[in-house]
């Protein structure tokens, strides 16, 4: 469900996917900490918030009328449903952060990280996988901000979500928090040192 192009840009985006309760949120946030010129690519959502989460911050919290007018008017690079919630992505957003020199960091779903990878080149994908699924049931549990039911309707996903791993550039395994950590921001800095992305820098020596 993808609209629109960002088309050459100067930051590099990173998307993370990982079945819910992986710790995606938790490494995301400890990355963005240490990594300062790296920017949280804050999604729409019609979901309600959870507790401690702000407008803005985590997501925009619209409702399902206004994201859906957004839809209509092509705002989203890529939108999907979710858990019966809408979550997507701001197409003008993503471009304006980028062609700025930003990088980026995007927390979305398979489906969603396929269409930006079919409609936006040059991102990297990396998808979180938890130690077991076992742990992975326990951690939802122990975030205590779902339902039983919600629960539930997430690990009926787990395994369709996983099968999405074979098209990911990256795998890394929380397990340990503070290796899983340095794994991300490890890909993030060895991203950006890739010869390719630097071509305009070693241009300047050469002419
Ligand atoms: P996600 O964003 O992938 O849905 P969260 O980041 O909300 O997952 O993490 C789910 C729960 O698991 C939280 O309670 C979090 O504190 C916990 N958690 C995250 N990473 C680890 C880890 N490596 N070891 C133990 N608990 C973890
Ligand atoms: P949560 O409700 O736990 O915050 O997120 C539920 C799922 O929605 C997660 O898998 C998360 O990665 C995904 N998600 C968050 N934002 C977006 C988005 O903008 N687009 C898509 N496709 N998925 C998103």
């Amino acid at each position: 469900m993808s609209e629109g192009r960002v088309g050459e840009t100067k930051g590099l985006f990173i998307v993370v996917s990982a079945p819910s309760g992986a710790g995606k949120t938790t490494i995301l946030r400890k990355v963005l900490k240490i990594c300062p010129n790296v920017l949280f690519s804050v999604s729409y959502t019609t979901r309600p918030p959870r507790p401690g989460e702000e407008d803005g911050r985590e997501y925009c919290f619209v409702t399902e009328e206004a994201f859906r007018e957004r839809i209509i008017q092509g705002e989203f690079a890529e939108w999907e449903e979710y858990s019966g919630y809408l979550y997507g992505t701001s197409a003008k957003t993503m471009k304006a952060f980028l062609e700025k020199g930003f990088d980026l960091m995007l927390d979305i779903e398979p489906r969603g990280a396929k269409a930006l990878k079919k409609n936006y080149p040059g991102g990297v994908f990396v998808f979180i996988l938890p130690p077991s699924i076992n742990e992975l049931r326990r951690r939802l549990n122990q975030r205590g901000s779902d339902n039983k039911q919600v629960i539930n309707e997430r690990m009926n996903r787990v395994l369709d979500e996983i099968r999405e791993v074979v098209w990911y550039d990256y795998v890394i395994f929380n397990d340990r928090l503070e290796s899983a950590v340095d794994q991300l921001r490890s890909i993030y800095v060895a991203e950006k040192h890739k010869r390719e992305r630097l071509a305009e820098k070693i241009q300047d020596f050469l002419v």
